[in-house]
């Protein structure tokens, strides 16, 4: 599918899509019990009678979870409740032993904040939030390959979440994805959770409806579970909006449900009619009090909000010069940011972000590496940029030097002497390559010297091949211009 929105083929149409976005906490124990906050192999060793849900036991709430909400509520802008309440929602499922989930519902910790994205234009946007609540998470069911049996694994049980809710703000899958992106992002520097999808750590469920433009009330909303890439939501809210649009224009309706996106098929599938709220029969969990909270201890939590994403972006922009593309891809990867901040440090060449940028980042894609595995520390990339700024070695060696410490990790001042990578950089060495060259290939010295300037790339080559690329690019132009002239 092009980069178009599908909105494009029917311009009468307008997309409202709600995001419901779990984050998994990384405190160091679980929501309402002291069990180690971490995933284990073998299944139900981590686990307590609270976590299991034993009758008759009683939840205490994890102060750092507390803590860690108000510090997303702050960084997206939301006010702070004073008092809170859990409740239970109710539901039977094998990996719920309570058959209940201890969640918020009419009074969430953090209400009406909201998160700016950036445009495809590059204006911003601003996505409101509802709401960010504390729940636990339910176990697992594992499924066997081989008979019909079922397992259930409670590890996961009690696992604290953040679930955050914005209005039906976005209005296409683009926007979905920076949406998601930044929240990511804002999630991560507060180092409350590690983002990751795959693992299940930041998992998005999407709502979204369509109407008439100029329509003032909003369609009938289908919700999109769990898709675990920016690639797959992007996919498949694009085959809603077009199923959405097709039953409208051929006057059926949208029913309410919960669908799943089928990869194989690329489309998205029925799961089961949607819920309402009352299935559930949520009440107040006579076991935990009220959540009370106070100003001071709201102001002891601001002292640690660390710089943010849109903070950082403005300063890399304004302090380190770099552009606005540049500075966006660098504070959508904390590693990576983190990475070109202590190369910087050490070297402040502006060369830094293009070496990033294009052999970094190139070498991390092509071989499936994170910048947490990469040899080339930025010790190393700094020094490799100096050595070329000294003219020790010059471009083509340095990307020799690069390679090779991707590899094996060694010094480069080590690679370099190992190869013989050191620039020819004298000029008496050079100016008898350079005399040679011109005396062996007197037809292309005429023409040169005849108006057929291209001829001077064909020099520089003759140039650099002598000297096995290791000359130095620049005293050879000098002395080219010199002797051809
Ligand atoms: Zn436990």
């Amino acid at each position: 599918m092009s980069n178009l929105s599908i909105l494009q083929k029917y311009p009468d149409y307008e997309v409202n899509i709600g995001m419901e976005v779990h984050v998994q906490l990384t405190t160091k124990r679980k929501i309402f019990c002291t069990c180690a906050n971490e995933i284990t192999k073998e299944p139900n060793s981590n686990i307590c009678q609270i976590c299991s849900g034993h009758p008759g036991v009683l939840p205490t709430l994890n102060k750092k979870v507390v803590e860690y909400a108000i510090l997303a509520g702050l960084a997206t802008n939301c006010k702070i409740a004073p008092i809170s309440t859990f409740a239970r929602k109710h539901y039977f499922y094998p990996d719920l032993p309570k058959n209940y989930q201890i969640t918020q519902n009419t009074e969430p910790i953090c209400i009406e904040g909201n998160i700016d994205i950036t445009l495809e234009d590059g204006s911003k946007k601003s996505i409101r939030l509802i709401r960010i609540h504390m729940e636990e998470d339910a176990g697992k069911n594992i499924h066997s390959t081989y008979g019909n049996e079922s397992f259930v694994d409670l590890n996961r049980a009690g696992t604290p979440l953040l679930e955050i809710v914005s209005y039906p703000d976005i209005s296409s899958a683009y926007e979905t994805k920076e949406y998601l992106k930044t929240l990511r992002s804002i999630v991560q520097y507060l180092n409350i959770c590690t983002g990751n999808m795959e693992e299940g750590a930041f998992r998005a469920d999407t709502n979204i409806s369509v109407r008439k433009k100029g329509s003032a009330k909003l369609g009938t909303k289908c919700e999109l579970k769990n898709i675990n890439s920016f690639k797959f939501i992007s996919d498949a809210i694009e085959y809603e909006i077009e199923r959405q649009i097709t039953l409208l224009e051929n006057g059926e309706k949208v029913r309410q449900e919960t669908r799943l996106w089928d990869e194989k098929n690329r489309k998205t599938i029925l799961m089961r009619s949607k819920e309402e709220a009352a299935d559930y029969r949520y009440f107040q969990d006579p076991d935990l009090p009220l959540l009370q909270i106070s100003q001071n201890w709201i102001n002891e939590i601001k002292k640690q909000l660390p710089e943010l994403p849109h903070q950082k972006f403005e300063r890399f922009i304004k302090e380190k010069g770099l552009t606005e593309y540049e500075a966006d891809i660098l504070i959508n990867d904390i590693e990576l940011s983190n990475y070109y901040e202590k190369t910087s440090k050490l070297n402040p060449s502006k060369q830094i972000i293009n070496w990033i940028l294009r052999d970094v980042l190139g070498y991390l894609k092509e071989n499936k590496l994170t910048i947490s595995d990469f040899k080339v520390t930025p010790e190393k990339l700094a020094k490799i940029i100096e050595l070329v700024e000294k003219g020790v070695i010059n471009n083509i060696a340095a990307k020799e030097v690069f390679e090779e410490i991707a590899k094996n990790g060694k010094e480069p001042s080590e690679i370099i002497k190992e190869k013989g990578l050191e620039q020819i950089g004298s000029a008496a060495e050079l100016e008898a390559i350079i005399k040679q060259i011109i005396n062996e290939n007197p037809g292309q010295v005429e023409q040169y010297r005849s108006g057929k300037d291209k001829l001077f790339g064909f020099f520089v080559g003759e140039a650099m091949k002598r000297t096995k690329g290791k000359g130095n690019p620049n005293i050879i132009q000098e002395l080219l211009k010199k002797y051809l002239k």
